[in-house]
């Protein structure tokens, strides 16, 4: 019985008491101490003329450094000038291992003056720009035997070049091949960039007779609704490619959603301040959408919470204010991104500057960078201290997109998982029914043992036919 006094007996006794009537409607009662507000540190942004710190930029305005096109005529594509730049803020060795480590790289280099001055250069082995930026070779290690170009299997999927039509509704459109920086990482290393001695490259140039086949091929597909804009990156469509590739998605009747894909926000946002031309022309495509009841948004790449600093915050204050909705697709990876604090750090950090975390991809199977790449289950370990830190619809998706064109999967939806030889097995229901899709953990992070397993091709083989044999003991019918 709940009476008063059996309220008061709870109490005495440290119980919970529920439904308490002694509480006063003015009553506060803590039952945690505030936080320090100093801990809060995803508020803590990067301000004032950080650049200067590099000998480089020591003389650069913050006019100069706000301004695009500073930025990208002093964006460095040869690996000499990057290294003329550090040069006297690091080792000789680092040096040397830098040149090593782009004689291998398959892609080539280019990074913003912006990008740069946010890298540690007292400790170039462990800042996360720099490991996605710049290759050195002491790190490298041998890609993963069932690693190949384009993993995701875009061209097979192509019925126009540059034009990916794998899912039911939507499609991957991919205008151009360059970028405003270019990610060692990158998935499209197979187009993306300039040809490089490790990888002569598909090239998608910024043709109109191209795009106009990819418009024919949409309009003739009424089942298409979402197109995603990618490339290449939007940041390098000028002002007036943007309005046009806009205006024509948009003029098709069955297109619903647009998505302009650019990493340029975590890499130049000086850009959506300076390039009056170019926020003009998205802005424009975002409010003719909105007049058609068609969504047109943003979808950018950050990576890490240090590429987020006030110049990014004022930025995405200005996208915000325009009613410009921007989401965010990260990529996992070893040493950049793979601890509960860094991840939840990103994740709460986006939120604070209206950018909602859409997705966080288990990396890609991609050549040349097998020491960026972690497990599937390090994925799973980090969305669970993820999720509930903060609003659920700022919460990203942890996924993997499965080699062989089986598109984007929830981590967690692995049909089976050998953690022991890191093989992972999903299925895609609305990609190809019956088929198995399989992910690979990178082989230096398993035992020693299971190294050795995967040494031998014979065994290999075994390994992966047990992993599908489960898999098809794994899948039930599903009416
Ligand atoms: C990622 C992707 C899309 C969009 O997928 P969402 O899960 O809706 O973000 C569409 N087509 C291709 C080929 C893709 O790779
Ligand atoms: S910005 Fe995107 S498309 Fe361009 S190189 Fe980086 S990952 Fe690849």
């Amino acid at each position: 019985m709940s009476t008063p006094e059996s309220h008061l007996e709870a109490r005495s006794a440290g119980l919970p008491v529920i439904g308490s009537p002694a509480r006063r409607d003015d009553e506060i009662r803590p039952l945690k101490p505030p936080v320090d507000p100093s801990t809060l540190t995803h508020k803590q942004l990067l301000g004032g003329e950080f650049w200067r710190r590099l000998p480089a930029y020591r003389d650069v305005t913050e006019e100069q450094f706000l301004d695009h096109s500073w930025q990208s005529k002093h964006t460095i594509i040869k690996p000499e000038k990057l290294l003329d730049t550090v040069q006297g803020l690091v080792s000789p060795e680092f040096i040397e291992d830098c040149r090593v480590g782009f004689e291998r790289a398959p892609m080539s280099l280019r990074v913003s003056p912006y990008l740069l001055s946010l890298i540690d250069w007292e400790h170039p082995y462990e800042d996360p720009l720099r490991i996605q930026f710049i290759p050195v070779g002491s790190r490298l290690l041998p890609d993963h035997p069932k690693l190949g170009l384009d993993s995701l299997h875009e061209q097979a999927d192509s019925p126009v070049a540059g034009l990916t039509h794998r899912y039911p509704d939507k499609a991957l459109f991919l205008p151009l091949d360059t970028c405003p920086v270019y990610c060692r990482f990158c998935t499209r290393s197979y187009a993306i960039g300039v040809d490089t001695d490790e990888v002569e490259k598909v090239h998608f140039k910024a043709k109109v007779e191209r795009w106009h086949a990819a418009f024919t091929y949409i309009a003739s597909r009424p089942e298409l609704e979402d197109i995603v804009v990618s490339g290449g990156d939007a940041y390098n469509l000028r002002p007036t490619q943007v309005t046009e590739i806009g205006e024509a998605l948009l003029a098709i009747p069955h297109i619903r959603r647009i998505r302009f894909a650019t990493k340029g926000p975590a890499v130049m946002p000086q850009k959506i301040l300076s390039d009056h031309a170019w926020t003009d022309a998205v802005t424009a495509i975002v409010e003719k959408g909105r007049r058609l009841h068609k969504e047109v948004v943003l979808h950018t790449h950050f990576n890490h919470p240090k590429e987020i600093t006030e110049i990014t915050e004022r930025a995405m204050n200005l996208l915000h204010e325009r009613g410009i909705f921007v989401r965010n697709q990260t990529v996992l990876q070893r040493g950049v991104n793979d601890t509960v604090d860094t991840m939840k750090l990103l994740v709460k950090r986006l939120g604070h500057v209206n950018v909602h975390p859409y997705y966080v991809y288990v990396h890609d199977l991609v050549k040349g960078v097998e020491d960026l790449r972690t497990t599937l289950d390090t994925a799973l370990v980090l969305e669970k201290h993820v999720r509930g830190a903060t609003a659920g619809f700022n919460t990203p998706t942890f996924v993997v997109d499965a080699p062989g064109g089986g598109g984007k999967r929830d981590a967690h939806s692995f049909e089976t998982y050998d953690r022991e030889n890191g093989i992972s097995v999903f299925t895609s229901p609305n990609v190809r029914q019956g088929q198995f899709y399989l992910y690979y953990d990178p082989l230096q992070l398993l035992s020693a043992e299971a190294q050795e397993r995967w040494k031998d091709p014979a065994q290999q083989q075994r390994m992966i036919d047990a992993a599908i044999e489960r898999a098809k003991g794994q899948v039930r019918p599903f009416r």
